[in-house]
């Protein structure tokens, strides 16, 4: 009987799974049915873009964290799928930093083009996972939100799709709750210009504090103030700008940190606290307990859950690499399904997990951890059919990039880089970012000059 296959979530994790079935169809191997449940509307996972925040019309959690003004936060040419590039998609070269709706439409045209909509139940959210060892078969549970009925079906194989930067992370600071002014976390931040003429409190020193700050600076905040735990980010930041140690507590609209100075008069405090893996629909015995880490424990080559690898995790680690790193797990873990690649047994996966888990936890700068992620994409590709993808070229874009922000955090997304597919630089946008305030699609590639960075 033909193997079944469910795939949740329809992200770019999710695609990628259905893209390798896919390609292995195309070249004439016989494949499992694909079932891939989808709780939005539509695919694209984070970049299928929504105002909503708390609750959908469904009543679910929303899903989305990306904000209206979403720039990609690295350059394209790092995440270009290796069998599909900008180029194609486009039919031409675009500039290295597109805005949200620009990433949308490549990743939606990929998955167009090689035909797998068709495998998608959108509106169906999954509720439920279980294994049976004696049937050898998960039964997953689903609500098709729209008909409001629920499912259940059989499969053999589950892969976890559902991403990591969807369920928020807050911490308890004293008197937050009674703060005189707005209080969100970036999971639900939208509109920068929200926060025009404001005195914005971020607490968080990663990427999402870095980019809403930014954002809210373009866009017209007043004053920005950092709160970090562990170390400031130390960019050369606008002079409106500032970095505390942690929050200690907050008096009406004065916000009191670890070195004892305060900052006054602030409006909205926004929790750039992270997030969390989470996976309700699993029960304890599949489910993996990690915090965001580029080698999440228990997880053969990152992808198998080592007490039952035939439930598999797709982009569940910390990512540099995104698009094109869930592509080489989704052909690995393809391999693995149709039997090209065998697993050793469960002591032999966790011996070798545990290898890269106390690699990760030796390293100790950006760099390090580039190379580190490049190491496991470079092994997983080398492994299957998946198309030549030059990581030591992406790798070294990670970390021009990487200088690049510490050059300038206002004008980094005004560089352009070569493609490591078709080897063509990367035209130079239109307009410098800072001064690029309508970042629809039309706006993006209405691009006049088609002059090539030197
Ligand atoms: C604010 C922000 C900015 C980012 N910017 C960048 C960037 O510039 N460049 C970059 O490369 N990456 C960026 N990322 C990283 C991002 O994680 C990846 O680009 C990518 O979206 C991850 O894909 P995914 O499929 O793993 O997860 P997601 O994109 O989160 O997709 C998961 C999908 O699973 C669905 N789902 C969840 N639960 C269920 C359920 N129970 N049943 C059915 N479906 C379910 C969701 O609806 C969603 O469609 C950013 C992330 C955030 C939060």
């Amino acid at each position: 009987m033909t193997k079944r296959i469910a795939v949740i979530g329809a992200g770019p994790s999710g695609l990628a799974v259905l893209r390798a079935f896919e390609s292995a169809r195309a070249k004439g191997t016989e494949v499992p049915e694909v079932v891939c449940y989808e709780k939005q509307e539509n695919w694209g996972g984070l970049w299928n873009y929504t105002w909503r925040t708390g609750l959908d019309e469904f009543g679910e959690p929303v899903h989305g964290s990306m904000y209206r003004y979403l720039w990609s936060n690295g350059p394209k040419e790092c995440l270009e799928f290796a069998d599909y590039s900008f180029e194609e998609h486009f039919g031409r070269p675009i500039p290295s930093y597109p805005p949200r709706a620009v990433l949308h439409d490549y990743i939606a045209g990929r998955v167009e083009k090689s035909g797998v909509r068709k495998y998608c139940k959108f509106n169906h959210a999954v509720r439920d996972v279980e294994w049976d060892a004696e049937t050898e078969k998960f039964t997953v549970q689903v609500k098709d939100l729209v008909a409001k009925k629920h499912l259940s079906e059989e499969f053999d194989y589950v892969f976890v799709c559902n991403g990591h930067f969807s369920t928020p992370n807050v911490p308890v600071f004293e008197g937050v709750e009674k703060f005189l002014g707005r209080v969100l976390h970036a999971h639900d931040f939208r509109c920068a210009d929200e926060f025009a003429g404001k005195h914005v409190l971020l607490i968080g020193s990663s990427y999402s504090a870095e980019d809403i700050a930014t954002q809210c600076h373009k866009y017209g905040a007043k004053q920005i103030t950092f709160s970090y735990r562990t170390k400031p980010m130390g960019f050369e930041w606008p002079e409106s700008f500032s970095e505390r140690p942690l929050l200690t507590k907050v008096v009406g609209k004065t916000c009191y940190f670890k070195d004892g100075s305060t900052a006054e008069n602030v409006d909205a405090i926004i929790f750039c606290t992270g997030y969390l893996n989470h996976y309700p629909f699993l029960p304890d015995d599949l489910r993996l307990e990690t915090r965001n880490r580029l080698f999440p424990p228990n997880l053969y080559k990152g992808i198998f859950w080592e007490p039952n690898p035939r439930l598999m995790y797709i982009g569940a680690q910390d990512q540099f690499y995104t698009f094109n790193m869930f592509d080489a797990q989704a052909w690995y873990a393809r391999d693995v399904v149709l039997g090209r690649i065998a697993l050793p047994d469960q002591t032999a996966m966790h011996a070798d997990s545990e290898s890269w888990v106390r690699r990760e936890e030796a390293l100790e700068d950006a760099e390090q951890m580039i190379d580190f992620q490049t190491d496991y994409v470079r092994e997983l590709i080398e492994a299957t059919d998946y198309p030549r993808l030059d990581v030591d070229e992406v790798a070294r874009l990670f970390k021009e990039w990487e200088h690049h922000k510490v050059e300038g955090i206002l004008t980094y997304r005004n560089r352009s880089y070569p493609s490591t597919l078709t080897g063509t630089v990367a035209p130079v946008h239109h307009t410098p970012w800072m001064e690029a305030l309508d970042d629809s699609l039309e706006a993006f590639l209405n691009q006049p000059s088609q002059q090539a960075a030197e």
